[in-house]
């Protein structure tokens, strides 16, 4: 890449963000260039697993690319012998993403540029981005697509080969492999949909020992049913700025109309009413109500609550509520000692591996991106008011520059309901437009 050309739009950051980003700017016949250095742009991080039994946590008909062409997906779903109310599997929902990639990559607008960038500064009007080759890429406006950052690391066993901390990653698979084939023990440090993968992995693999999944409320994702419709909720009949008077409201509808339709009517509200929290009563949604909403909100496909349900009633699946106390390697087996929720008793448990399925960095500046720390360092951009992602305006610009957006979970401060495909959708449009606006294009 020349570093004298000046391209309108750089994109760091090639999974469903940064790829709708870039195909809606090539839409609109603006030429971008699109940085990933994972080797899966296009897919991401969630839809680049292999896994068969990994499948989508909403049905087909939510999840077109294309705001403005709900159907698309659906169309491509169904042209594969599905429907649109199937959970699709992930890898084919990742096949759609590169088609869509493909598309814009083929007008010539949008170049793919597979390297990690290492820093970004102002330079004139626009961005310098330093790439890991020592190429540089200059642009008039940056975007920053670089999705949930990797977890905290657990706080055991850190020269350990049996203390697996990143659960999307090769060693993660080695684990399920060797699992398989000794069906030993192992403890899933978190309940969520992390911890429903690796436990899917484990099944489909053939482990046939006992899994643990531990967290300190013990709340695994619910399922989806096929019995509800969101409930119609007027925007002025919801509490606005109090989360205990909404959580009270809450229990009322879903009382009246049940849990699951009350919980997705919200759905539209749901970046209002964050925004209309003060700060206070952000903080007590996040430390109090936010497991449950996780648990309730980003449900699971029926058929895979269905298997987790056998796998507890079989006893190879257990979810404990509690907290780890401590951990001895010896001879190859970790000693866990935990402490159940609600009472005084240890127990104790013997595992061949723990894997921490612990969910995303909760603290955006304990970040590990040397891009993203540097920009933090220099002031460029700077934490939420919790500290989750980054400070952005209202129309997703990362306060403290200029030129410069961010997308998806980098924004969750802000919107707080970001992470999924619907949402995204539409900021990554809204993103497209503004860039078009501020370039004068
Ligand atoms: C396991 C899983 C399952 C999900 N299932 C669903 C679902 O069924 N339905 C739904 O609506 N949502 C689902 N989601 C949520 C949602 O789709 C993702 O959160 C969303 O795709 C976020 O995409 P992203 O592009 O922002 O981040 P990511 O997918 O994380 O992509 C970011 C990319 O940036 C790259 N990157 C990072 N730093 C740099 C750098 N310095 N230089 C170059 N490249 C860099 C990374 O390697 C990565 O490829 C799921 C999420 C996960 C994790």
């Amino acid at each position: 890449m020349k570093s004298d050309r000046v391209l309108p739009v750089a994109i760091v950051g090639g999974g469903f963000s940064g790829t709708m980003v870039a195909a809606q700017l090539a839409r609109k016949g603006i030429e971008n260039v699109l940085i990933d250095g994972s080797g899966r742009a296009g897919h991401g991080v969630a839809y680049s697993t292999k896994e068969p039994a990994h499948v989508l946590n909403v049905r087909a008909e939510v999840m077109s690319a294309w705001p403005e062409d709900l159907e698309h997906f659906v169309k491509v779903a169904e042209a594969e012998g599905g429907t649109r109310r199937d959970f699709v599997q992930r890898r084919q929902f990742g096949r759609y993403l590169r088609a869509v990639l493909k598309e814009a990559t083929d007008t010539g607008l949008l170049q793919l540029i597979e390297r990690q960038a290492l820093e970004a500064e102002p330079n004139g009007d626009g961005w310098s981005v330093q790439l890991d080759n020592g190429e540089q890429v200059r642009a008039s406006a940056l975007v920053l697509a670089i999705g949930n950052q990797p977890p905290e690391p657990l706080p055991w066993g850190h020269d350990s080969s049996r203390v697996i901390n990143n659960p999307w990653g090769g060693e993660a698979l080695a684990a399920f492999e060797d699992l398989a084939s000794t069906n030993e023990d192992v403890l899933l440090v978190g309940t969520g949909l992390t911890a429903v993968d690796a436990i899917l992995s484990l099944d489909a693999a053939g482990h046939r020992g006992r899994i643990v999944a531990l967290s300190r409320r013990g709340l695994i994702p619910r399922g989806h049913t096929n019995d509800f419709v969101p409930a119609k909720f007027e925007a002025d009949e919801m509490p606005h700025g109090h989360v205990g008077t909404l959580w009270r409201w809450l229990r009322k509808r879903s009382a009246e109309v049940g849990w699951r339709s009350a919980v997705d009517g919200m759905r539209p509200h749901s970046h209002r009413l964050w925004q209309a929290l003060p700060l206070e009563e952000q903080k007590r949604f996040a430390r109090h109500a936010r497991p449950w909403w996780d648990a309730h909100r980003h449900r699971i496909a029926p058929e895979v609550a269905q298997q987790l349900h056998d796998m507890i009633a079989e006893g190879r699946l257990e979810i404990v509520a509690g907290r780890i106390q401590g951990v001895d390697e010896t001879e190859h087996v970790l000693a866990v000692s935990y402490r159940r929720r609600g009472t005084p008793r240890i127990s104790e448990g013997r595992f061949a591996y723990m894997i921490n399925c612990t969910g995303p960095l909760g603290s955006i500046a304990r970040t590990r991106d040397e891009l993203l720390k540097g920009l933090l360092a220099d002031g460029l951009a700077k934490p939420d008011q919790l500290g989750i992602a980054l400070d952005v305006d209202e129309r997703s610009r990362v306060a403290g520059s200029s030129r410069a957006w961010a997308m998806g979970p980098l924004t969750k401060g802000r919107y707080w309901e970001i992470i999924a495909v619907p949402d995204i959708r539409g900021q990554a449009a809204s993103v497209a437009d503004d860039i078009q606006m501020e370039l004068g294009r």
